[in-house]
């Protein structure tokens, strides 16, 4: 046969057939636990009626339009959804890099319409921003962009919660313009800042005109406890970005803004074909709705904790296990060593999960995730890393 598809991702050998809740089923009717959820996405679990009924429903009636029309679907999502972020506008886009590249626009914008002729944005060590040439420039992992030059240029990178550093840039250039930075690092390993990074960065931004700009598509729709997680520092960005969890699985991402930087993207400055369609926006309002109906910010904080706890009671005692860390549903379990090959472990063990920054198993189950699901995500989990350690120490004493 034939190789259609191009080489972009190394793919496990399982080809899933379909879900319900935490689980999923392959093609041949064998059952996963998903502690992953499609990379933080389907946070309401797989085929969750309530998604199920709004794509249905707006299907048999309109998916696309366009943006050169009202939709009237679109402008609810936005009503709702700039209520409850406590922001002024939105822009729909579909995927989270394309919500960072209005961001990025939105930002350069701002500051040329101040007077700042050739703006930059500050950006992280470790951060992940997409894979557009802007946001794979203003990422921080040069294997996201290798080969790729020339980068885009208007990025100043510091390292992650080092406020120091930020100081230090802020001092060196007067071109800085806004801070791009997630609330916790997903794909750079699920690092947490220290607790008042946040409200630092805040008054930073407030004290140099700089728009703070926190791309949330990875920690957001619940995921950390919070419907986003800058709540947990009871600030406001200027610019926040949303995609992953906000449509559980049907492509959407969202740009929002607050104050001035609401106003700056005008007609013809920006725009979509799909972004915002019928479709799209239907899915993510029944998203907000069941994650208000069914607590899932709270629940998510409980059995988040609930998790964390059993992780660390099962796994203490192991040298070769760093840490435990995470907020929410969002969980890194860092090791002494490489760990990629867990991923292929788990999976014939019938659990998924994933492996980041080579060395930090990373853990981000639906949000609907059940206690005796958890209690068994622990048990195959922590059993999965005392065998795959002990192999490791048994091939180390054959050499
Ligand atoms: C996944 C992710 C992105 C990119 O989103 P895509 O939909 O893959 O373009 C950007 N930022 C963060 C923090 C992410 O986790």
């Amino acid at each position: 046969m034939s190789e259609p598809l191009m080489a972009t991702y190394k793919r496990l050998p399982v080809t899933f057939a379909r879900g319900e809740g935490a689980w999923l089923w392959d093609t041949e009717g064998r059952r996963y636990l998903d502690a992953l959820s499609g990379i933080a996405v389907c946070g309401l679990g797989h085929a969750h009626p309530a998604v199920r009924e709004a794509l249905c429903d707006q299907a048999g009636s309109l998916i696309h339009t366009s943006n050169i029309y009202r939709i009237a679907a679109q402008e609810v999502l936005g009503e709702t959804l700039t209520t409850l972020a406590g922001m002024d506008r939105v822009f729909f886009a579909n995927s989270g890099a394309e919500a960072n590249e209005a961001a990025i626009k939105l930002a350069r914008l701002h500051a040329h319409r101040r007077g700042i002729e050739s703006p930059a944005i500050l950006v992280m060590e470790a951060s992940f921003h997409g894979r557009t040439l802007a946001t794979l420039s203003a990422t921080g992992n040069r294997k996201v962009q290798a080969g790729f030059e020339p980068l885009v240029q208007g990025f100043v990178r510091v390292p992650y919660n080092d406020l120091a550093a930020v100081e230090s840039a802020a001092a060196l250039r007067p071109n800085l313009a806004a801070v791009l930075v997630e609330p916790i690092q997903g794909e750079g390993g699920i690092n947490l800042p220290a607790d008042d990074y946040l409200v630092r960065l805040r008054e930073l931004c407030d004290r140099h005109g700089w728009l703070l700009m926190l791309d949330e598509i990875q920690t957001g729709m619940g995921r950390t406890g919070r419907l986003f997680a800058h709540q947990h520092a009871e600030i406001r960005p200027d610019v926040m970005t949303l995609a992953k969890g906000l449509g559980n699985g049907v492509p959407i991402g969202a740009c929002l803004a607050r104050g001035p930087a609401a106003e700056v993207l005008g007609p013809g400055s920006h725009g979509s074909t799909f972004g915002g369609n019928p479709l799209a926006c239907r899915a993510a309002q029944a998203v907000l709705r069941t994650i208000a109906d069914e607590h899932l910010c709270e629940r998510a904080a409980e059995m988040g904790a609930y998790l964390q706890a059993g992780l660390r009671r099962a796994l203490a005692g192991l040298p070769e296990v760093c840490e435990v860390r995470g907020r929410g549903l969002m969980i890194g379990i860092e090791l002494d060593r490489p760990c990629g090959d867990l991923v292929g472990l788990a999976l014939e063990a019938g659990l998924l999960i994933n492996v980041t920054a080579e060395r930090v198993i990373r853990l981000l189950p639906p949000l609907i995730l059940a206690r005796d699901q958890a209690d068994l995500l622990v048990a195959e989990l922590s059993r999965l890393i005392r065998d795959f350690l002990g192999g490791a120490e048994r091939t180390g004493a054959e050499v």
